[in-house]
């Protein structure tokens, strides 16, 4: 298949401006200032753009939302925390090919009429926010940001790069924009939306790096090439990513809706099952999604195709679990990221993450009681749907997945006492 979203990563010096620029950089940029904003946003919706920071919203669509005038500045937030475990695309993106994302939020400020965009990356990810920093300095100094960009009146856009502390919770986009504004990264009541009340009060959209980088490719091959390069409804080629027990583990550009099994076994990508083992579950988009069991890895990876199988896509972070991994252990290890990773402003999450992490705990250590089992189901009812952001549902979902098809390793435990897999 020919590399799009990835095709710099293995070209030497491909994060600096001349050798981007060599290879067709900014070219899509400059097609974009001979059109007007409406004719973009026509080719985005026409691509079949989903966000690819887990949620799946057509990006053309989410931009509608924002308002073509406004008395106060507009802005882009970019969404580069990739808090979920799992998942490590973006970060690939911001290390090896800074100017794609660069290129893309230029395109979506030319677009969308904005003044300056923000990208929000996880305070760890040292390197990748080096090399933004040193390709918007690159930028400035060619007359790609700032005032007059390219000689365009009224085109004045600027670039920040803000280091996150590595909540996960910032990932959820108002708690992101508090973040920004300096507060502590605790999620918003919504509405008013971020496209109407967003950074600093002022209409702001709010899109993942991945969504962002994708636009010079659309720009330069047409919505339409970009629709037939995925599966319905969902455009494109996609970054996925697979870990755990497999035989190559990494990020791989694949057509959007490729089939799970051909990902985890071809070897062309995942390459199979590591050292003889035997798949047990997959967890097909992040730690937040509900896992697939052995028989479930035919259905195509998009967000339509995992929704229907009763799960979802979310950033495609593939976890592939073997039979000797504890799924008891695996459920209380998520449950405690998430109730860690809790703000504490809805009851519900901050002392049911909590508490499901406990009942875990003690299923796994041999001194729960059958009844739990319910308990842990009731009390994922009541997390789910009942809270200011999705980080509760992040937890129950997957959960209540693990008891719902893999109930017998629950029951095991409860029958015979504590864990009889191996520590890892
Ligand atoms: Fe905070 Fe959890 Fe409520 Fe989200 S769901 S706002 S993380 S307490």
């Amino acid at each position: 298949m020919e590399r799009i979203l990835s095709a710099n990563w293995t070209v030497s010096g491909a994060h600096t401006r001349p050798v981007y620029e060599q290879r067709g950089g900014y070219q899509s940029l400059r097609k974009a200032l001979s059109m007007d904003g409406a004719a973009i946003i026509d080719e985005v919706k026409r691509s079949n753009l989903r966000g690819r920071g887990g949620a799946g919203f057509p990006t053309g669509i989410k931009w509608g939302f924002l308002p073509r005038e406004s008395d106060v500045p507009k802005y882009l937030a970019i969404n580069a925390d990739e808090g979920e475990p799992g998942t490590f695309k973006d970060r690939f993106i911001m290390e090896l090919d800074p100017h794609r994302l660069l290129e893309g939020c230029l395109i979506a400020g030319w677009t969308l009429g904005l003044r300056a965009a923000y990208i929000y990356i996880r305070g760890e990810m040292k390197l990748g926010a080096q090399r933004l920093d040193a390709a918007i300095d690159e930028l400035y100094a060619a007359n790609l940001l700032g005032k007059r960009i390219l000689g365009r009146d009224g085109f004045d856009f600027d670039i920040y790069v803000h280091r996150g502390a590595g909540a996960y919770v910032c990932g959820e986009e108002t708690a992101m924009i508090e973040s920004l504004e300096g507060k502590a990264g605790q999620p918003r009541l919504k509405p008013p939306f971020p496209a109407v009340v967003g950074l600093f009060g002022c209409p702001t959209v709010v899109n993942n790096v991945e969504t962002i980088a994708c636009l010079p490719t659309i720009l330069e091959r047409g919505g339409d090439w970009f629709a037939a390069a995925g599966s319905d409804k969902n455009g494109g080629p996609k970054l996925v990513q697979i870990s755990g027990a497999v035989r190559r583990p990494g990020c791989y550009e694949a057509p959007s809706g490729v089939s799970l099994r051909d990902f985890i076994f071809s070897d062309e990508y995942g390459g199979g099952m590591r050292d003889g083992r035997k798949l047990k579950a997959v967890i097909p988009g992040g730690s937040s999604c509900p896992p697939l069991s052995a028989d479930e890895l035919d259905v195509g990876m998009d967000f339509d195709q995992m929704r229907e199988k009763g799960t979802m896509f979310g950033t495609g972070g593939v976890i592939v679990i073997p039979d000797d991994v504890c799924l008891v252990r695996m459920a209380a290890r998520t449950a405690h990221f998430y109730h860690h990773e809790s703000c504490g402003q809805c009851t519900p999450c901050r002392e049911g993450t909590g508490w499901v992490a406990k009942i875990l705990d003690a299923i796994e250590a041999g001194h729960a009681k059958r009844e739990d089992l319910d308990l842990l189901l009731e009390i994922c009812d009541n997390v789910e749907g009942n809270t200011i952001c999705p980080l509760g549902d992040a937890m129950a979902m997957p959960i209540r997945g693990y008891l719902k098809k893999f109930r017998a390793d629950f029951e095991e435990h409860i029958a015979h006492g504590a864990c009889r897999f191996p520590a890892w």
